[in-house]
């Protein structure tokens, strides 16, 4: 016999005896039950990088599953969670405080990583969240114009309105539109820019979001052909 037929045979043995393998193991882990834990407890005791290793590449192989999977769990579990928080808060949070104190470094930079990446990705998301939130928070909404009106009282503001009716003339710098139209800022005013005729330019709403602060030149917008003539003003 080859490896092969071997191999098939015992699947062939395996599928008829099904039930009485199963029984058959289950005794022995009854059995042995200490004897194999402390066995298993060695094992990822000597392999743990290994170990670690092969949990990361199974979760960078399976990202999208596991995503579906925790996302399916946590909307079937969603109330048992909820009263297991609410039972357990005082264990909990006595744990998270242990945690940080341990971990604070390394849980902040994971944590600073991953929100850099999510602002990144879900711009027109975060805009419109920021922006709900201030809606619903005033007395930050105020102090959110206060340092904005400060960072442009430290650059130089010299538009006119006969400029800014100039350049909404041209409608969206990037996309065309001519809805919820605004200037924005080659460099931004918060990284120093001026409100100028030669640092502004007009963006919709969706699109001054997409730039955030970036420039021009860093953000790298693809202009639709009828900007032409604007984009040789603004020199990109
Ligand atoms: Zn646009």
């Amino acid at each position: 016999m080859n490896k092969e037929q071997i191999a098939e045979s015992n699947r062939k043995y395996y599928e008829k005896n099904k039930e009485i393998i199963s029984d058959r193991s289950k005794r022995y882990y009854q059995d042995n039950k200490e004897r194999i834990c402390e066995h298993v407890r060695i094992y990822r005791e000597l392999n743990k990088q290994k170990i670690s290793d092969l949990n990361k590449r199974y979760r960078e192989e399976h990202e999208e599953q596991l995503r579906v999977k925790k996302k399916k769990y946590y909307l079937e579990h969603k109330e048992q969670r909820a009263k297991y928080l609410e039972e357990n808060k005082d264990r909990i949070s006595e744990y998270q405080k242990i945690y940080f104190e341990e971990h604070g470094d390394v849980y902040k930079e994971r944590r600073t990583d991953y929100n850099k990446k999510y602002r990144e990705t879900h711009k027109d998301r975060v805009a419109i969240s920021n922006k709900m939130w201030l809606d619903k928070n005033p007395e930050y909404k105020s102090l959110h114009c206060k340092k904005r009106r400060a960072r442009m009282s430290e650059t130089i503001c010299n538009l006119t309105e006969l400029d800014v009716i100039n350049i909404k003339v041209f409608g969206c710098l990037v996309c065309g539109s001519y809805d919820d139209l605004a200037i924005a800022h080659d460099i931004p005013v918060i990284r120093g820019g001026d409100t100028t005729i030669e640092n502004c330019f007009c963006l919709c709403r969706s699109c001054n979001s997409s730039m955030s602060t970036k420039t021009l030149e860093e953000w790298k917008p693809v202009l639709v052909p009828q900007k032409f003539s604007q984009s040789i003003f603004l020199g990109i």
